[in-house]
């Protein structure tokens, strides 16, 4: 699914790419770390340089300009800080939202693909925590990178100028600092990337839990989901625990390194001193600033240390934005008008991606404009990846699907979901009131429209009955909603988008007899505008339909109206004796 993996040179530059639209803001918070590092340096040094001076009792009158100058970058160091912050979030939150809606359009075009193939979990965890993450990246670490860089070439200026050989040990000891999280990078990466998908499987553990709670308690599956769940915690803590033990050790490992410096530059100091290289005041100066100068150097590495869990998140969040979908949108829009609804399955096959043998092998049928079809057949015969490939939610591997006579593959995916409309027999309801989730099938409609879509949907009448009508909020699922009440919305939905072919996949459980006869009412009449593709679960739903299309181990082996079929010995007599013989 990822077209191929970054490295952490171009993940940084894919990072830093999306600073574009924000330079001004992005200069002005590396300026003003810049400024406010400088500031700090400049308030201690200005402080030391005048207690050496006092104790050599040459600090007098003329010394009151190093205390305007001192209370300047006390001023300084407080109004660039507050600027570095304010600028560095503002940009870091800026961006989280960019991420955010980019994320959800790219997840929406590799949908169902990348649904099929990665835990619902993994997938909240990216949406939601890895671009979180990034928030460290923006508004924590790219301008103190750049200031950091800036101060240390400050530094070893001001000490060359003081004296060449304290910058020497200067370089040596900066390029020894910055060597430790690079050797330790390999694992750092490791387990930042074991982190992130721990903690996926762990949400996914959680999801499954809310949404399966009834199965839980009903097959008494308690203890055994406990069991589990605690397994995938345990394993989640176990990575962060190693996580945390790694940046640790490498924090104590980075706090020596800059400590043996610090020492190593105050005693260069002392021997430049004694053989009269160096006077005292600057001496107090390099002897006090040098240990807040390696500050920036060690929240540099400090953050570093956080690269693991960084780049782990920028890999999984670039994963999903650059994953190519199966599907092309490559088509061509046309009118809707312009399309007849009668559809042309051309010896179509289709294999799921990893599946061994094909899920429907040369199907061909014709539907025409303005029949109610009902797809016929045992489960897993291939009728739901027919209407998939239907709605183009995967290409065919062989043949062709036309609607009005246009390859499905030649139309943009815009006409294609103009055209179709399906109600599928999980019905999501968004929690907003019912009236809103009718409307999602048109936003444009008004009030009215969304009404009378309800009463041609058979829905009118039990959305009155509650006490807030259309305004009653559906709750989330749809937790308030009977199944029947649900698709009757969710057909209320299809109305509204006036689309000319309509899929109605038909829920097996949930629909009382009353419902049923309603929904199959809803259709018949629906069916004299549109046409209406159905998979028929129950046997009683096919009696509405004009013709049956019977599908056996991924092939069509008959087609006819009931009668016709039912009158040969065939596939469609056996399925009905054998549901018959169920019931
Ligand atoms: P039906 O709707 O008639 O119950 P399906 O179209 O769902 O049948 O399934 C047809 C075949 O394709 C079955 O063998 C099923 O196991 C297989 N199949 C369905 N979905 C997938 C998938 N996502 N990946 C691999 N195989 C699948």
């Amino acid at each position: 699914m990822p077209a191929k993996k970054m490295n952490r040179m171009e993940l940084l530059a894919e990072l830093a790419g999306t600073l574009k639209g924000y330079r001004l803001k992005t200069a002005g918070n590396i300026g003003s770390g810049i400024a406010s590092e400088a500031f700090t340096l400049l308030s201690a040094g200005i402080s030391a340089y005048m207690v050496a001076l006092a104790l050599q009792g040459t600090l007098d009158e003329s010394s009151n300009k190093l205390f305007i100058l001192l209370a300047f970058s006390i001023l300084g160091f407080a109004v660039f800080r507050y600027l570095e912050s304010l600028l560095s979030h503002d940009v870091a939150f800026h961006i989280l939202v960019d991420y955010r809606v980019k994320l959800y359009s790219a997840f929406e075009k590799i949908c169902p693909d990348i649904l099929l193939n990665s835990k619902s979990g993994q997938l909240s965890v990216t949406l939601m925590n890895d671009v979180e993450i990034l928030e460290w990246f923006f508004g924590h670490t790219v301008g103190s990178i750049v200031a950091t860089l800036a101060i240390v070439l400050g530094i070893l200026g001001f000490l060359a100028w003081l004296h060449p050989l304290l910058s020497l040990v200067m370089i040596i000891s900066m390029a020894v600092i910055f060597t430790i999280p690079f050797l330790l990078k390999g694992t750092a990466d490791k387990q930042g990337l074991l982190n992130r998908y721990k903690l996926g499987d762990a949400n996914s553990v959680t999801l499954e839990g809310l949404n399966g709670v009834k199965e839980i308690l009903a097959l008494n599956y308690k203890e055994r989901y406990k069991q589990k769940n605690d397994a995938f915690m345990e394993q989640l803590t176990d990575s962060q625990v190693d996580y945390t033990k790694r940046q640790g050790k490498e924090g104590g490992l980075l706090l020596t390194a800059a400590g043996v410096a610090a020492i190593a530059i105050n005693i260069t100091a002392i021997l430049l001193v004694l053989h009269g290289k160096l006077s005292l005041e600057w001496f107090a100066v390099v002897g006090t600033t040098i240990w807040l100068a390696f500050n920036p150097v060690l929240a540099l590495c400090d953050k570093a240390r956080s690269f693991g869990i960084i780049f782990a998140s920028a890999t999984r969040v670039s994963d999903i934005l650059h994953a190519q979908p199966l599907v092309k949108d490559t088509g061509r829009d046309i009118p809707v008008a312009a399309i007849k609804p009668y559809i042309d399955f051309d010896h179509v096959s289709f294999r799921y991606k990893n599946a061994g043998q094909n899920a429907v092998s040369d199907v061909s049928f014709q539907i025409r404009a303005g029949e109610l079809i009902a797809f016929v057949g045992e489960s897993g015969a291939g009728k739901t990846t027919c209407t998939n490939l239907l709605m183009r939610l995967w290409d065919v591997s062989e043949g062709s699907i036309r609607i009005g006579g246009h390859d499905l593959r030649a139309l943009s995916l815009h006409t294609v979901h103009s055209v179709i409309s399906a109600v599928l027999q999980d019905v999501y309801m968004f929690n907003v009131s019912i009236m809103e989730n009718i409307r999602l099938g048109n936003p444009a409609a008004a009030d009215g429209q969304v009404i009378e879509a309800a009463k041609q949907a058979q829905a009118h009448t039990f959305i009155c009955d509650f006490e807030d009508g259309y305004n009653t909020i559906a709750g989330e699922r749809g937790a308030q909603l009977s199944g029947g009440q649900r698709q009757r919305i969710a057909i209320a939905r299809a109305i509204l988008t006036n689309a000319p072919i309509l899929i109605f996949d038909e829920a097996v459980s949930n629909l009382d007899t009353k419902s049923e006869m309603e929904i199959q009412h809803t259709l018949r009449a629906l069916a004299q505008k549109r046409t209406i593709v159905m998979v028929a679960h129950r046997l009683s739903t096919i009696a509405i339909a004009d013709k049956l299309i019977v599908f056996e181990n991924g092939q069509v082996v008959q087609t006819g109206t009931h009668e016709e079929l039912i009158s040969k010995d065939g596939c469609y007599r056996k399925l009905v004796a054998s549901q018959l013989q169920k019931n």
